[in-house]
């Protein structure tokens, strides 16, 4: 089969690759339909990410159809449709009990990382029963990429553990893929305010077609972005900041802009090390969050686009073909030129 593989930094290669086969008894084999690309694959592709190593099938979002299945798999049969979740539970261990799936002793992020991910013809699924999600009739499939990795994301560590709600002020800093779903779901408990925060012009525009109440270009620098977010706010700052870029300067603002008794909750894979400015936040009531995606608001997020309640679709920029997947990063990469959010690549081999 064809793969996207990675040999290192910045040498990724569309080449033949061995058809995963059944390892484990509680696998299943999935022929990919539709995969995406993510920020964090860019990241790999600079060398950030050292447990990938050469020869690792990247990708770790991805819909498709049950191939083949382990005989412990029992929720799952050859042809059934399912959303691959970006991290692999077993089900079993302390943390999955937990539901923090993310720290799953025998799983976790692994997909496109220590294991061969999505971007390619098939993969191999470990803890079918526990990493793979149902896919209901009539409903399209582009849209459910997106519930692989950056709705879950944007929902558990951004809304949920920023706990927003009903009637507050939130600001989140970076509109790109991950802060659009923040922007999407923090939308089900009716913030009053929904201050998004961004150097590009295009995706602040964006941003307020999908419910951004403000908006505030960053360009300015985080002293005047600061002064914009407290004059838009009676000069208390949010109840919620929320962190969706992953570097030093946007993980600052977000702790001048929160207010008394406020949270911030931190997406952004962060390579570096930031100021915890204890100094002006010790007395001032606030909680800080980080996290991983667990993805167990799977079931949940599937359920609102049924409803019609999300529309995930709306993410997709862009459309490219497994057999384009060279091209398809090209035009990820240069996302802000581009004009690119999200890129749904389709098997067509
Ligand atoms: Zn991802
Ligand atoms: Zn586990």
């Amino acid at each position: 089969m064809k793969a996207l593989v990675y040999h290192g930094p910045n040498n990724a290669v569309f080449e033949d690759k061995p058809k995963p086969k059944i390892v484990e008894s509680t696998d299943a084999i999935v022929k990919i339909t539709k995969t995406t690309i993510c920020g964090t694959d860019l990241h790999i592709l600079k060398g950030d990410v050292p447990s990938v190593t050469d020869g690792r099938i990247l990708g770790h979002e991805a819909v498709g159809i049950v191939e083949e299945v382990g005989e412990g798999v029992f929720n799952f049969k050859k042809g059934d449709h399912v959303i691959i979740s970006c991290v692999t539970a077993c089900g079993r261990c302390e943390n999955c009990k937990k539901q923090m799936y993310s720290h799953c002793e025998n799983g976790g992020w692994i997909l496109g990382n220590t294991i061969d991910g999505t971007q390619a013809e098939f993969v191999r699924i470990p803890y079918a029963d526990t990493s793979l999600y149902h896919i209901p009739a009539n409903i399209k499939e582009e849209a459910l990429v997106m519930l692989s990795d950056i709705l879950p994301t944007g929902f558990e560590i951004g809304v949920l553990k920023g706990t927003v709600s009903p009637g507050e002020t939130i600001a989140i800093v970076g509109a790109g893929p991950i802060g659009i779903a923040v922007l999407l779901t923090a939308q089900f408990y009716s913030p009053s305010e929904i201050i998004m925060i961004d150097l590009d012009e295009n995706r602040l525009e964006l941003s307020k077609q999908f419910g951004a109440t403000k908006t505030i270009n960053s360009s300015i620098g985080n002293e005047k972005t600061i002064q914009k977010v407290k004059d838009l706010t009676n000069a208390k700052g949010v109840d919620v900041a929320i962190e969706a870029v992953g570097i030093p300067t946007t993980f600052d603002l977000c702790q001048f802009i929160v207010k008394a008794g406020g949270h911030i909750a931190n997406i952004g894979v962060h390579g570096k090390p930031v100021n915890f400015h204890i100094e002006s936040l010790w007395d001032h009531n606030i909680t800080l969050t980080t996290g991983l995606v667990d993805t167990y608001t799977i079931p949940l997020l599937l359920k609102t686009v049924q409803s019609g309640k999300l529309n995930p679709e709306r993410l997709i920029t862009h459309y490219f073909k497994l057999s384009e997947i060279m091209k398809a990063y090209e035009t990820f990469r240069n996302a802000a030129k581009e004009k690119a959010l999200k890129i749904v690549i389709e098997n067509d081999l």
